[in-house]
């Protein structure tokens, strides 16, 4: 069974007169950098000049310096910067600022797991990594709950890195929902698992091959992309709430009775082996490679796939619908 650790748990004072500095202000860094602040904990940011998030940051109320002079000012060094960049501004503007018993902590493990940076022996080195996107990092903070993290120590130089590690899990919100302990090689495998055959990618293709088959079968889109991508979230909103269990208690029996028998033909043994085989390449090093590779070319694989999911008659549809439904709050990228 995994260690819990609560608000009870953790001593907030280990980070008294310390300074945190949030390395990049996307999705991760607002909600850090804000929750961490409304925490009553001293926060500087650093992300790119004249970026989207620099002008975010200074909306919010933080004066943005350069990623070199963050690291030199704080004590934590949080990198909340795109995996694939993260190693090169390290190289450049963090490590020079690295100074003994400083902690420099990350959201994911990827760079340390997969050997893309490499920490000096003198310092600190943690992970906070919520178990959620970054606006409902800061969404739930703000109603006064929190959303769940792992947290995992690298290297305790200090001695403090726990409690630290600790504190920082409190001033985001997690502690409010479950500080949860793994290591980087555990969170990393399991993240990349998990978004890619359930939560980015199983999912997603589940939808849209539900939806093409719907459409090739001559009914009509609209009512497609109702019933496999609007409704999709009140089921998920039951599973949050009481599982598997209050989703099954909450459709017909007939849904019941539907989804038991026909659930595993669509999931089977095939799609099992195919989630081993995907397994197995993010424990293996393959996928961090082929990854690593696809952003050295500039990314034309994910590129193609935007473009096809931009023009496809799934989002297509679902962009002309959700503008007729205010309520959904409709984003589009
Ligand atoms: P993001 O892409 O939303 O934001 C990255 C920030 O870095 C932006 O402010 C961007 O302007 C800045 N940036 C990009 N390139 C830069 C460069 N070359 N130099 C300086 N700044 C640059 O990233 P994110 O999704 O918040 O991810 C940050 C970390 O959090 C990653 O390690 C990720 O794995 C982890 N994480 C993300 C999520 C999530 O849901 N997004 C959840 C858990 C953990
Ligand atoms: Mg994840």
């Amino acid at each position: 069974m995994a260690t819990m650790y609560y608000e009870k748990d953790v001593d907030r004072s280990v980070l008294d007169g310390k300074t945190i500095a949030i390395i990049g202000y996307g999705s991760q860094g607002h909600a850090h950098a804000q929750n961490l602040r409304d925490s009553g904990f001293q926060v500087v940011v650093a992300t790119r000049a004249g970026g989207a998030g620099a002008r975010l940051a200074e909306e919010h109320g933080f004066s943005v310096l350069a990623t070199r002079e963050a690291a030199e000012k704080a004590d934590v060094v949080m990198i909340l910067l795109p995996d694939q960049v993260q190693a090169a501004v390290y190289e450049q503007d963090i490590l020079p600022a690295l100074t003994e018993k400083k902690m420099l902590m990350f959201a994911h493990g990827f760079n340390i797991h997969y050997g893309q940076i490499a920490v000096p022996e003198n310092i600190d080195v943690a992970m906070i990594a919520p178990k959620g996107p970054g606006h409902l990092v800061r969404s739930e903070y703000v109603k006064g709950g929190g959303v769940p993290c792992l947290f995992a120590i690298h290297q305790n130089y200090s001695g403090d890195a726990q409690k630290i590690a600790l504190a920082y899990g409190l001033g985001v919100g997690g502690a409010r929902a479950g500080l949860l302990e793994t290591s980087f090689k555990e969170e990393t495998e399991t993240d990349l698992f998990g978004e890619q055959a359930v939560l980015c990618g199983g999912v997603s293709e589940l939808v849209r091959s539900a939806f093409d088959i719907m459409v090739e079968n001559g009914y009509q889109p609209e009512i497609a992309y109702f019933e496999v991508m609007h409704e999709l979230k009140l089921i998920v909103d039951l599973f949050y709430q009481g599982g598997l269990a209050y989703m099954n208690h909450s459709v017909s029996d007939t849904a019941e009775y539907g989804g038991h028998t026909r659930g595993p033909r669509v999931v089977n043994d095939s799609s099992r082996d195919a989630m081993r085989e995907i397994l197995g390449e993010i424990q293996n090093g393959s996928f961090a490679r082929e990854w690593l590779m696809e952003c050295l070319v500039k990314m034309p694989v994910l590129q193609k796939m935007r473009e096809r999911d931009r023009q496809s008659q799934l989002e297509t549809t679902g962009r002309k619908l959700r503008r007729m439904m205010p309520f959904v709050e409709p984003k589009e990228v």
